[in-house]
């Protein structure tokens, strides 16, 4: 059944004063408002019903109520196509919103009940950010969207024919489907170090390690055996892309600064931190000139870097490292990543880590109304190979994959994706960073305020963008960091699927 749009001759007519009000809704009704068309219909009762209403405070919200219940539906919801996305990451909630008042139904399907902003969950690991600082519900997120729903559920599987989605506790029809679930980490055949070595995905992962760290400190401070205590105090991240550089450049501050003055028996200014990278070079996806920035101001940091090293070996006691093995209680794992298994259910072929390979349209072989997007996405149309896993790919791929919808319920083709790269960045500490903007590259602070603008700007919610500016403003003049909580995270002994 195709979509109806509203038109502005299906709004109703209005008497004088109305006119002005139907004038707006008129104009609401255009594509370019649909965002404000129903705010604007609202007023437009609100104002017919103020004609003969007393204009006083506590009465006209009483009204408004009401007014809002009088609105009528602009169609049954069975007539409409009915959109599911699953995952509201970054690509999944861009292809909500897009998706926002258009005259469809979407329904958006989390297993979580937010939406979690990953390029800060270092922030969160390390103490300088508090869990819901970079999380926003994603209810309230779309609450404003009437035509879009949100369901708290798991999916299992998808069965591309006979358009149904599995979750844990039901089943659910879809007319279009985009899938984005993301990824998790990849142990490369070795799942046991997952517990030994936690990688950073989720929110659960980052309060997991945050304890991990805090609590090494207090072993180190109550043990007098100078050896467990240097072991203690030891930290190897392995991974030397951007999620490792960012660890390790954060747990030397916090070491060399924040915790400085915190213990009596030891110095924590003495940890060390050993960054672990399998390639010859650090964020080997940047030019060669930003990763020879990125291990100068480590290193200015007091992070010890070994490139084309590999851990062969991870125990509760430590880390080989080739020949060498390094006594170490807390080892981070920033090294690989597993598509989403869900990908795997829709029966279309995947790449060696899971990711499922989409047409250049990002629709999946013979199902052109399932389209899979972000981490979750092997779309090599554009290169030749993979596209990275960042969130301006996922977000743009969102936004193109509702386009897509909206041209199919129109009775027109989905169209080819293209990229567009703006650059990418890195941060390492205080004043350092690199970030490669395609037309320049940036090292040290001018680098770090683009970063700190980039991320200010893309955090979801006002008030997340207050209060990270807040902390970061006051861990920058003080040293301090104030999310230094222990505390114990019972689900990270038991995370979910990848
Ligand atoms: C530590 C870290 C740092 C990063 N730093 C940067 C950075 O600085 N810059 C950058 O551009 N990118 C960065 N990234 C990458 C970026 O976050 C990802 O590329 C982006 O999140 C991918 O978006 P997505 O929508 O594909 O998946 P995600 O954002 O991962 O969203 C997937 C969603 O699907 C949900 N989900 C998963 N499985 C199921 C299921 N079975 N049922 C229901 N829901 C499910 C999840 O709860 C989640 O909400 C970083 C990633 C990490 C982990």
């Amino acid at each position: 059944m195709p979509a109806r749009r509203v038109r502005s001759q299906d709004l109703p007519a209005c008497g004088d004063l109305e006119a002005f009000c139907h004038c707006f809704a008129c104009l609401a009704a255009s594509d370019r408002f649909r965002h404000e068309r129903r705010k604007i219909e609202e007023i437009a009762v609100l104002t017919r019903i103020d004609l003969w209403a007393p204009v006083l405070g506590a009465r006209r919200l009483a009204f408004r109520r009401n007014a809002l219940q009088l609105l009528p539906m602009e169609n049954t919801p069975t007539e409409k196509p009915h959109v599911v996305i699953v995952g509201a990451g970054f690509g999944g909630l861009e292809a909500a919103k897009k998706l926002a008042c258009e005259d469809i139904r979407v329904t958006v399907i989390d297993r979580t009940n937010y939406h979690l902003f990953q390029p800060l969950l270092y922030q969160v690991a390390t103490a300088a950010l508090s869990p819901a600082d970079i999380a926003a519900p994603v209810r309230a997120v779309l609450s404003k969207y009437k035509n879009v729903e949100v369901i708290l559920a798991e999916v299992e599987s998808v069965d591309v024919d006979a358009k149904k989605i599995k979750t844990i506790e039901m089943e659910i029809d879809y007319d279009f489907l985009i899938l984005a679930t993301g990824a998790r980490h990849s142990y490369f055949g070795h799942n046991e170090w997952e517990k030994l070595a936690p990688g950073l995905k989720s929110l659960e992962d980052a309060i997991e390690l945050r304890r991990r760290l805090l609590m090494a400190y207090e072993y180190a401070e109550k043990i007098t055996d100078e050896a467990a205590r240097k072991a203690a105090m030891t930290f190897v991240i392995i991974g030397g892309g951007p999620t490792g550089v960012e660890m390790a450049g954060a747990i030397a501050e916090i070491a060399r600064y924040t915790l400085a003055r915190d213990f009596r028996h030891i110095d924590p200014s003495q940890t060390r931190v050993i960054l672990i990278e399998g390639e010859r070079r650090l964020l080997a996806a940047f030019p060669e000139d930003l990763s020879a920035s990125a291990l100068k101001q480590l290193v200015d940091l007091g992070v010890e870097v070994r490139t084309g090293a590999r851990a062969t070996a991870l125990t509760e006691a430590g880390v080989q490292v080739g020949d060498e093995f390094v006594p170490c209680r807390v080892k981070i794992w920033a090294a690989g990543n597993n598509a989403s298994f869900v990908g795997k259910t829709l029966g279309a072929p995947v790449d060696r880590v899971g990711r499922v390979i989409v047409n250049d349209d990002l629709t999946i072989p013979a199902h052109p109304e399932v389209q899979v997007i972000g981490d979750l996405a092997n779309f090599s149309h554009q290169t030749g190979q993979p596209l990275p896993g960042v969130s301006p790919v996922a977000m743009q791929q969102g936004r193109h994959a509702a386009r897509n919808i909206l041209a199919m319920i129109e009775g027109r083709k989905p169209q080819r994706f293209r990229y567009w790269d703006k650059g990418s960045m890195a941060t390492i500490g205080r004043n350092k960073a690199v970030a490669d903007l395609n037309i320049v590259h940036l090292s040290g602070l001018p680098a770090w305020l683009v970063w700190l603008f980039v991320h200010i700007i893309f955090l979801v919610g006002f008030r997340n963008r207050l209060a990270v500016l807040f902390q970061w403003a006051w861990a920058y003049f003080t040293f301090n960091k104030g999310a230094r909580l222990i505390t114990r995270n019972f689900q990270a002994e038991q995370r979910p699927p990848a």
